[in-house]
Parts: structure tokens; C-alpha cells; sequence
């Protein structure tokens, strides 16, 4: 496991990549030095009409952890069978399906015996795909918003601009290549290919 530590240090290199700031230390940068010590882990604060923490490193708005803790909080039983939800599946199977192991296996022997397997596999599988996109998009938007010296390529990796990139350009590119993506996944789902 890697401590808090190192994650911090891991995090700020990448904003900086991003920023492109590689040649700069974190120490360099005042500005952010400065909000390192007036924010520390787990401080909550207002900041334009927002609320804000630093969490695992990352200034992030507090509203949307809170949304993404509240969809990752366990209801005790299972609101489809009603059974204590604790078993090891449980908690992943719920993310999805919105109820226990259990249930899931059995909606699933069902759907095997009407012969609808295959395209619920199908569902899930392009549902899986379009979260990946819409994510990905999210990131991208990002990036491009936070910088004008580099991007963020498919792969991850930061790829580097001479004079900045054209960003009304980019972003139309890559919502052309998100768009086709989106189609894709339809095809995909609607037995297209
Ligand atoms: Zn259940």
C-alpha cells in the first residue's frame, strides 16, 4: 500500500504535468503552497458559493464526494428479497443492480431459462462502455480547461503542445471522436455489429 504521503506528492505531479509545470518544484509554486497550509486532509470550507474538502490530496467540491458517498453507502437488507445484505457480493452486486447476490443470481438463472440472457450480458456490458465514455469526457474537459500547454491523450498520458493548443478546436475534435464512440456502444447494444 502506499501512504498518504506519497499519494499527495503523486497527485501534485500530475497537476503539474497538466499544468505544464514539469520543470517547476512543488515548493516553487507559492500559490499552491500557500493553499497547502491553509487547507489540510479532510477540511471542509466555502469557497464561491461552494463547499469544498480536501480529500486524499485533492481540493474537490464537497457536494459531489457527498453524492458519490451516498450512492457507495450499503442499505442494510436487500430492497428486493429483503435479506441482510453482508455477504462478500453483496456490495458489488448492488452497485449495479441495485440488489443482493442472491437475487442477482437468480434473476439471472431466469433470464438463462427465457432465453434473454444474452442481450441483458449485452446491457451490461454497454452500459459499462457508456459510463467509460461519459467519464472520460469528464476528464478531458478537465484537463483542457485547466491548461493550454497540454492535454491529457486516450492513454493517459499528457502529450505537449508548442504554442498551446487551439481548445474550441480540440474540444470539437474530441466530441466528434466522443460522439462516434456513443454510436458504437448503441450499435453494439442494438445488434449492429
Ligand atoms: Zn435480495
Amino acid at each position: 500500500m502506499l501512504n498518504k504521503e506519497f499519494k499527495r506528492k503523486d497527485v501534485e505531479r500530475m497537476r503539474n504535468l497538466i499544468k505544464g509545470k514539469t520543470g517547476e518544484s512543488a515548493e516553487l509554486q507559492v500559490g499552491y503552497k500557500a493553499k497547502k497550509e491553509d487547507h489540510k486532509e479532510g477540511d471542509i470550507w466555502e469557497e464561491g458559493n461552494k463547499k469544498w474538502i480536501i480529500k486524499d490530496g485533492i481540493k474537490q467540491t464537497y457536494t459531489k464526494l457527498d453524492k458519490v458517498r451516498k450512492e457507495a453507502i450499503l442499505p442494510l437488507f436487500c430492497p428486493n428479497c429483503g435479506s441482510l445484505m453482508k455477504k462478500r457480493n453483496d456490495a458489488k452486486m448492488y452497485k449495479i443492480h441495485k440488489k443482493c447476490f442472491d437475487c442477482v443470481v437468480e434473476m439471472e438463472h431466469k433470464l438463462r431459462i427465457e432465453g434473454e440472457y444474452k442481450k441483458y450480458e449485452k446491457n451490461i456490458i454497454a452500459n459499462n462502455a457508456k459510463n467509460y465514455v461519459d467519464d472520460l469526457e469528464k476528464y478531458l474537459l478537465e484537463a483542457i480547461n485547466e491548461s493550454n500547454t497540454s492535454y491529457v491523450s486516450e492513454r493517459g498520458e499528457v502529450e505537449r503542445w508548442k504554442g498551446g493548443i487551439d481548445k474550441k478546436e480540440f474540444t470539437s475534435k474530441m466530441e466528434e471522436n466522443l460522439k462516434s464512440f456513443r454510436k458504437q456502444i448503441k450499435d453494439y447494444k442494438n445488434d449492429k455489429t
